[in-house]
């Protein structure tokens, strides 16, 4: 225990050290002298991604008619979404404007992409806008398809022991509304995520210690079975963090389910039926039940043929070269965030080091060049177990752990200072990236 507080004390000096370097960094962007350009770029969604863009490219280019198109009035703070869920934090923790975020210079449509055509370089919105663009950023994250789940509709959330964090700010408060009665009355609690691609795959894991933890701090752990039924065959897609979980989940007494997809819910009897991996239907009795849904891309990446033609079919994910996230057959465009078709990398973390590969290659094309930066699947997810631990887990594409602070955060190690990063430093680093100064 000892041990853990110096490593704890050493690691918050590091952090300390972490926070003055990001807020250094604004000087570093103002490097080079803007290039001059009256190309059209067009942003596709203001959400993490592209707002942390949008930033960048003012101060790399002049004279560039930079627009975005956003229907969404509100930022959200996802990673917030977990802590409110627990009752850490109130819904309003996670939003803010999305216009707080914008500089000046660029123009925000407010409206939905309907459509794009990438042989005529044009994109059209629901409120029947049709721009054309010299260069195209895909930022529009992705869709929660909870219609997928037969008998699920959002209204339950937060009534008969229904959950769902990932909805947003107030769904995410409801979770907790359901689950703090979980965990005043016991019972037997399913923790589920989906068989899709999804962003940040922690957070199931993170819901689930955490209800854990509030249940032993209520006294009442004794008086509650707690089950995680996931569809793939591990707790992580990274092995060595997937045995950590396992030990985790051991030491704790949850149980999993593997091989497990939800398919349907019966509010009314309180059962969630899964498909198990031959295909055979089981069914679960809850009292509290956590849903994910499954996560695709908008439908205009399915329609305008941007997507992958032979991998996540049903997903919509864009076909990209995972170094550059330069779209494989239109050398105008590239995809950035969640929406990239790429093996790792649904984070706001993975964002911070996706903008300025983006960034370098986009304005490298307009100075008649090829940019240089790469993208190594960079992923990061301080995975909370229990309220004030957590375990900052970072890997590449290869699953190697990319430890930031290495010899001083291990990165399988439940420590206090790696809950602080998730707790305190993420949102400031977060709001850092969203100016582009980080
Ligand atoms: C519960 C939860 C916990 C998380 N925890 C962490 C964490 O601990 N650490 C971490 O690094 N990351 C975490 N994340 C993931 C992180 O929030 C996302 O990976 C990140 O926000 C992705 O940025 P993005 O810009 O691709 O998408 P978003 O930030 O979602 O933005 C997409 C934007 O596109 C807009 N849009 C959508 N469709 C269209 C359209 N058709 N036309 C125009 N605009 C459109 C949306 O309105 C939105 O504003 C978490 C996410 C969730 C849900």
């Amino acid at each position: 225990m000892k041990e853990d507080f110096r490593t704890d004390r050493r690691a918050f000096l590091a952090l300390a050290a972490a926070g003055g370097a990001a807020v250094a960094l604004p000087g570093q962007t103002a490097r080079a002298q803007a290039v001059s350009t009256s190309a059209r770029i067009v942003i596709i969604g203001a959400g993490a991604a592209g707002t942390a863009l949008a930033n960048r490219l003012v101060r790399r280019l002049e004279g560039a008619q930079i627009t975005l198109i956003d229907p969404r009035a509100e930022h959200l703070y996802q990673p917030g979404l977990s802590l409110v869920a627990a009752g850490l934090k109130p819904p309003g923790y996670v939003v803010s404007q999305t216009t707080d975020w914008l500089p000046r210079g660029v123009t925000l449509i407010p409206d939905r992409v309907a459509a794009v055509d990438p042989e005529i370089r044009t994109v059209d919105t629901e409120g029947g806008e049709s721009l054309s663009y010299d260069y195209l950023v895909l930022a529009p994250g992705l869709v929660l398809d909870h219609d997928a789940i037969e008998g699920f509709s959002l209204d339950m959330v937060g009534r008969d022991g229904i959950g769902a964090l990932y909805a947003g700010p107030d769904y995410a408060a409801r979770t907790w509304e359901a689950a703090s009665r979980f965990v005043e009355e016991g019972g037997r609690g399913l923790f589920t995520r989906p068989a899709t691609e999804m962003k940040c795959a922690g957070a199931p894991l993170k819901h689930t210690f955490l209800i854990d933890d509030r249940l032993r701090r209520a006294g009442n752990r004794g008086a509650a079975e707690i089950v995680y039924a996931a569809p793939q065959g591990a707790l992580f897609g990274v092995p060595i963090v997937a045995e950590k979980v396992r030990m985790l989940f051991g030491d704790r007494g949850i149980e999993t389910r593997m091989n497990h997809t939800l398919q349907a819910i019966d509010p009314g009897r309180k059962i969630a039926t899964f498909t198990d991996a031959d295909g055979f239907a089981r069914e679960e009795e809850y009292d509290y039940l956590h849903v994910i849904p499954p996560q695709r891309a908008p439908q205009f990446m399915f329609d305008s043929g941007l997507a992958w033609a032979d991998r996540w079919t049903d997903q919509g994910w864009a076909e990209v070269d995972p170094a550059t996230l330069r779209h494989a057959r239109y050398p105008e465009i590239w995809a950035v965030g969640d929406v990239a078709g790429v093996p790792k990398g649904k984070t706001a973390a993975s964002v911070k080091w996706q903008v300025p590969v983006v960034e370098d290659h986009l304005v490298a094309t307009i100075q008649g060049g090829e940019g240089t930066e790469t993208y190594n699947g960079y992923t990061s997810c301080p995975l909370i177990t229990r309220i004030g631990r957590a375990m900052l887990i970072e890997f590449d594409y290869q699953n190697n752990l990319t430890p930031s602070f290495p010899g001083i955060i291990a990165p399988l190690e439940e420590l206090w200072i790696s809950w602080l990063m998730k707790e305190i430093a993420l949102k400031a680093t977060y709001n850092a990236m969203l100016r582009g100064d980080a």
